[in-house]
């Protein structure tokens, strides 16, 4: 199926590594322009030239979205480049484990700096650009939002705030044809993943006791798997989609705990 997304163009946060890189990936095959914005600049480098040296139009802007003063910029230099944006990937985010005692309200508001307020004021400075394109936006979330996880009180709290916004968005941006959608992802291999578990004293059976109780196929949801679903919802085919909270998880979220 043909997305009909050629010669857009989409912003995507985070997209160096794990689930943003996938996206960024899917979406120069379906003929976008992207514009990445990461920190990681040796990552973003290579990602930029691989794909530029076959032939995709792909473009990097070093910038930490921990401090929103970068959003406003990062947008017109994207505009810049691209001429245009008909879509937005907020995808950067960081599972800091801001507890509720082991954290303290600056380390809880700095979490949400870097988990919610770059998602807004990207979208904030975006939306004459996606309001002349009748873009499209997808904001990436966390299962955590809704399961909770425990000592997590600043991600919860941003990713919840992710999924408010994102029924926000989509009611108030009805008038200019602006689609908004949020995906969940739960358990997805990625280089922060990987991180994760190499804090348990045996990160092999750590995976194992998470893997076991992922209803479909006792297996991690690929990054691609994410990345198809972005794209799709990016994508005129998902033309009467918004406001939706899509949960990309093997079920993990929903299905009978009786059934792993
Ligand atoms: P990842 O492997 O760490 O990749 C994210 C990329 O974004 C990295 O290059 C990272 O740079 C960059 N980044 C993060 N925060 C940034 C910031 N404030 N400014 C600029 N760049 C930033 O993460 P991932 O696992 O792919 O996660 C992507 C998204 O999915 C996040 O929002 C995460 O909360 C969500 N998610 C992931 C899972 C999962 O199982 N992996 C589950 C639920 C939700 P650094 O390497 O320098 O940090």
């Amino acid at each position: 199926m043909d997305l009909g997304l050629k010669d857009r163009a989409a912003l995507v946060t985070g997209g160096a590594g794990g689930i943003g890189e996938a996206i960024v990936r899917t979406l120069v095959a379906e003929g976008v322009h992207v514009v990445v914005v990461d920190r990681d600049e040796t990552s973003g480098t290579a990602l930029r030239e691989e794909l530029t040296e076959s032939g995709h139009r792909v473009d990097l802007l070093v910038a930490d979205l921990d401090e929103a003063d970068r959003c406003g910029p990062v947008v017109e230099e994207a505009l810049a480049l691209a001429g245009r944006l008909d879509a937005l990937v907020n995808n950067a985010g960081f599972n800091d484990g801001v507890g509720l005692e082991s954290g303290s309200p600056d380390e809880f508001v700095a979490s949400l700096r870097r988990n919610l307020v770059h998602y807004y004021a990207l979208a904030h400075f975006a939306l004459p650009a996606l309001k002349e394109a009748a873009g499209a936006v997808v904001n990436i979330a966390s299962k955590v939002a809704v399961t909770g996880q425990g000592g997590t009180s600043g991600y919860a709290a941003a990713k919840g705030g992710v999924l408010a916004l994102t029924r926000e968005w989509a009611a108030e941006l009805l008038p200019w044809g602006i689609r908004v959608n949020a995906v969940l992802p739960a358990e997805v291999m990625t280089p922060l993943y990987r991180h994760w578990l190499s804090g348990f004293d045996d990160p092999e059976a750590a995976l194992d006791h998470v893997l076991h109780r992922i209803p479909l196929g006792q297996r991690m949801t690929t990054t691609e798997e994410i990345a198809t679903v972005v794209a799709f919802l990016l994508s005129p085919r998902a033309g009467h989609i918004t406001g939706q909270h899509l949960y990309v998880d093997g079920g993990y979220v929903h299905l009978d705990r009786a059934l792993t």
